[in-house]
């Protein structure tokens, strides 16, 4: 990243088109909560007249992260390039141990799964209050994470699958490898379905650090995971890690074609697999992660292919692109206003008929699915590629 603070904030021409896109804007009312508001504030901070840690940071803080504003912009202003910038200042000057202990817990599938398995003695379905203390004064909203079951489906039938076309690198992550086995599952074999055989890229690419000012760490960790493997096809399924890793690895040198999951399986020809697949009788809708839509401008393809799915029915969520407020670890550390966002998130679902909702980013669908069994537990959610997948071998084995 060469840009400047400066450089980037000069873009702003504080026109307001962004106001409307955004979540805080919208639940708040308030322009520091904008992204004008918060330019302002940043390039303030910058230029020596304001102090990071004194009017700045608490609205830098409240930040999302989501990238709405970008999407909105007419003037190109980079807004997550400033905002990480921004952010790596602040933490330079604060130091934030909760912060840096969380990320350090959450990275590392290790200390993960111990921590999994210490949360399950502490009574209580919410995050404990002394560990959040570390992170807000506000109340915990988030449950403790708890991991999915691993895929209980039977063997792909070679014979009816097209012969291997290549190999790709599909990246397990941290969290993502302990909370979500059953996506990655379907992630492979829907790769097989089109061709590619998948190989394991095990680690942390760094996009949580540096979403969160840990910039220099996050380049080092994401140019450590690529610096072993293969030249292949890098495939994610995390849409936060996409994003991060599309940007921040293309002046690197190594040079990797990186792909969403969504956006591969479209260009590979799965819409048509699909269309004689079984199928799914089932009304969904499906959100937008921020990353995907306003981070890599991806919609169309995992909506194509949902609505490839013989019997399923995509009935569209108002205000999908709008950040469900998971976040990362925004809903740890700006609890009163993910939990805002996520009743919007939720109440937009209520109006639809559907009876599953589909994302493509884990930090969303584990915080709209705690929405779901706070609302009584008939609405689930699924990653896109599990849809996927159960389309090919069968509903029942998601339930
Ligand atoms: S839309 Fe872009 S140029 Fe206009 S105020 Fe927002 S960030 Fe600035
Ligand atoms: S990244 Fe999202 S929350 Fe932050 S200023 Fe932009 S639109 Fe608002």
């Amino acid at each position: 990243m060469s840009q400047s603070i400066s450089d980037l904030a000069a873009h702003c021409i504080r026109c307001g088109f962004c106001l409307e896109s955004c979540p805080t804007f919208v639940v708040t009312g308030k322009e520091t909560e904008s992204p004008r508001g918060r330019i302002y504030l940043i390039r303030s901070a910058d230029a020596g007249a304001m102090d990071w840690n004194n009017g700045v940071e608490e609205h830098i803080d409240t930040c999302v992260g989501c990238r709405a504003c970008e999407t909105a912009c007419p003037s190109g202003v980079d807004y997550g390039a400033l905002l990480e910038l921004a952010r790596e200042k602040m933490e330079s000057q604060r130091g934030h141990f909760g912060k840096k202990a969380l990320l350090a817990g959450i990275t590392k599938p290790g200390l993960l799964r111990t921590q999994l398995a210490i949360s399950r003695l502490v009574p209580g379905k919410r995050m404990p209050a002394l560990v959040s203390r570390f992170l807000t004064n506000d109340a915990p909203e988030a449950d403790k994470p708890t991991a999915q079951p691993p895929a209980t489906w039977s063997a792909l039938n070679t014979e009816t699958l097209p012969p291997v076309a290549g190999q790709v690198g599909l990246l397990t992550g941290c969290a993502m490898k302990v909370l979500y086995p059953r996506v990655h599952e379907a992630t492979r074999r829907l790769l097989r379905r089109v061709g590619f055989e998948a190989m394991n890229i095990d680690g942390c690419c760094g996009a949580l650090h540096a979403h969160n000012g840990y910039l220099g760490k996050a380049q080092q960790m994401a140019d450590h995971l690529v610096a072993g493997m293969p030249q292949i096809p890098l495939i994610i399924n995390s849409a936060g890690c996409g994003s991060f890793l599309k940007e921040h690895l293309a002046d690197s040198e190594k040079k990797l074609d990186i792909f969403d999951i969504s956006e591969f399986l479209f260009k590979n020809g799965l819409g048509e697999l699909l269309a004689q697949a079984p199928g799914l009788n089932i009304k969904a809708t499906y959100h937008d992660a921020c990353h995907l839509a306003h981070g890599q401008g991806i919609r169309s393809q995992p909506r194509e292919l949902l609505k490839s799915i013989p019997g399923l029915q995509l009935e569209e969520l108002n205000e999908a692109d709008m950040c469900c407020g998971s976040g990362g670890i925004y809903n740890l550390t700006q609890p009163r206003l993910a939990r805002q966002l996520l009743d919007r998130k939720w109440s937009n679902v209520e109006n639809t008929t559907a009876e599953i909702i589909v994302t493509g980013n884990p930090g969303c669908h584990a915080w709209i699915a705690q929405a779901a069994t706070e609302h009584g537990g008939q609405r689930k959610v699924f990653h896109t590629a599990e849809i996927l997948e159960a389309a090919f071998s069968g509903q029942e084995l998601l339930l």
